[in-house]
């Protein structure tokens, strides 16, 4: 087992991979900015290093620094969290040549799944259903039309090295097609570097549900059940929850035993996410994500796993602790991801927390790394905190949801607690039936204001 995991990363996450390895006895280095010397995790960690100034390209995404950070430190492992290096092959391969053990993936793997094209190809390979759509990349508008004529509009173009829910765009017909590609190509290239797109169907009303996968990297792998995503505003994901309201157990079985199948055959390490959508009874592969994810607590909440414990675990060389015949689904979960920006315009609340009081009691999990009179700095993301629920129904879950975002106090920001409790009220939600656009027709009618 390792010594000391340096934690690459800031925020509830750093908090989160700090909790796993103080539980597994190992000791734990931060890393940060100079606008983060006051965070959380550097006061939890055992050690600190301030690795630059504020913008994340010279702290949190700059690697010389965090090599150098490892060194002074010895720290034998690093957890890279979501975002920031988490899913950069080359920052694994650095580790791995300096003789510090990467907790992810393989880099192979990483770069596959890190590019669309590629990764849809790896998926087909492996026997997973894919959206229809285009072999590779789309050269020109002429290619565009012809994968369009044979798939069928409404076609979506995404960026290959998309993320983020950027560099896509909908075409309806063949005049908007050139249109479509110029701006995903501009928005690709400005986002990703890389203008790179392709084709896919556009579907019209699918729920976006994500299988989570845990390898050991020498051909064990098993799945954990499903998340439902379909929550989103401008394709990013908020709120989200385990079991699907839309699945049955027979469905959930025959799609966790695909992917489990395929982690298998690519003798895939760690933890990760493979994501569809779902339409009409038939699983589309959009995905892979090769990290833990914001949301990887609904699916800790209803096995009992901690999957970041199973991480580091299977980067020291040693087995998944369960095999798939122990994973039980026990009750209902539901995150909901509390930022600080006003809860009808969105506009970012950057500031200090004047007041800060979380919810409690039975089945209450609050992952946050803020607390009274913390300023938010106005450079990273703008999660205040997580919170998530469980109940042994989904009913019981939504009762506890609604009586705790009632307790939740946080003043001296704007946060989106307001449309969380409009959202927990709400008859379409209770009966679980919304697809991927239900957030935002909601918010453009005025839903915060009319429920
Ligand atoms: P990103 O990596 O940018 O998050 P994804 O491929 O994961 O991009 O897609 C993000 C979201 O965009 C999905 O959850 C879904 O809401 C929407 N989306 C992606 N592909 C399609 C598609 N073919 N049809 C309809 N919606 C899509």
């Amino acid at each position: 087992m390792f010594d000391k995991i340096l934690i690459a990363n800031r925020g509830e996450i750093a908090l989160r991979i700090l909790r796993a390895a103080k539980e597994l006895g190992i000791a734990t280095v931060a890393v940060h900015s100079t606008a983060d010397a006051n965070a959380m995790h550097v006061r939890l960690a055992d050690e600190s290093v301030c690795i630059g100034p504020p913008p994340a390209r010279d702290s949190y995404l700059n690697i010389p620094a965090l090599i150098a950070a490892c060194e002074i430190t010895h720290a034998d492992a690093v957890h890279p969290g979501y975002g920031f290096l988490s899913e950069n092959a080359r920052f694994a391969e650095v580790l791995a040549s300096h003789g510090i053990t990467f907790i992810g993936p393989k880099p192979e793997h990483i770069r596959v799944m890190g590019d669309k094209i590629e990764a849809k190809r790896t998926a087909r390979r492996l026997g997973i259903p894919c959206v229809p759509g285009s072999d590779g990349g789309i050269a020109d508008e002429d290619e565009a039309k012809r994968v369009a004529a044979e798939i069928g509009y409404p076609v979506l173009i995404k960026a290959a090295a998309g993320g983020g829910g950027r560099g896509m765009k909908v075409a309806r017909s063949d005049d908007d097609l050139q249109h479509a590609l110029d701006t995903a190509k501009a928005e690709a290239m400005s986002a990703f570097g890389d203008d790179a797109v392709y084709i896919e169907k556009y579907l019209d009303r699918p729920r976006h549900i994500e299988i989570q996968v845990l390898g050991d990297g020498n051909g064990d792998a098993i799945h954990l059940g499903e998340r439902d995503c379909s929550l989103q505003r401008r394709h990013q994901k908020v709120w989200e929850e385990g079991p699907s309201p839309a699945l049955n157990a027979a469905e959930r079985r025959r799609i966790g035993e695909v992917v489990a199948r395929a982690m298998q055959e690519l003798n895939y390490a760690g933890a990760g996410t493979v994501e569809f959508l779902y339409e009409d009874g038939e699983f589309y592969f959009i995905e892979m994500n090769t990290r833990i994810q914001v949301e990887h607590p609904v699916t800790e909440m209803i096995t009992g796993l901690d999957l970041v414990n199973e991480q580091i675990r299977v980067a020291a060389g040693s087995p998944i602790s369960l095999s798939q015949s122990d994973v039980v689904i026990e009750g209902h979960a539901i995150e909901c991801r509390i930022n600080a920006e006003h809860p009808a315009s969105f506009r970012p609340s950057p500031g200090q927390i004047t007041y800060f009081h979380p919810p409690g009691g039975l089945g209450i999990r609050v992952d946050s790394a803020v607390y009274q009179g913390y300023t938010i700095p106005p450079f990273y993301d703008s999660l205040v905190g997580k919170l998530i629920v469980h109940g042994r129904t989904r009913n019981e879950c939504l009762m506890r949801l609604r009586r705790s975002l009632d307790e939740f106090v946080v003043d001296g920001i704007d946060t989106t607690l307001p449309l969380f409790r409009r959202l927990v009220r709400n008859p379409d939600i209770q009966n679980g039936q919304y697809d991927i656009h239900w957030l935002e027709t909601f918010l453009k009618t005025g839903g915060i204001e009319n429920g």
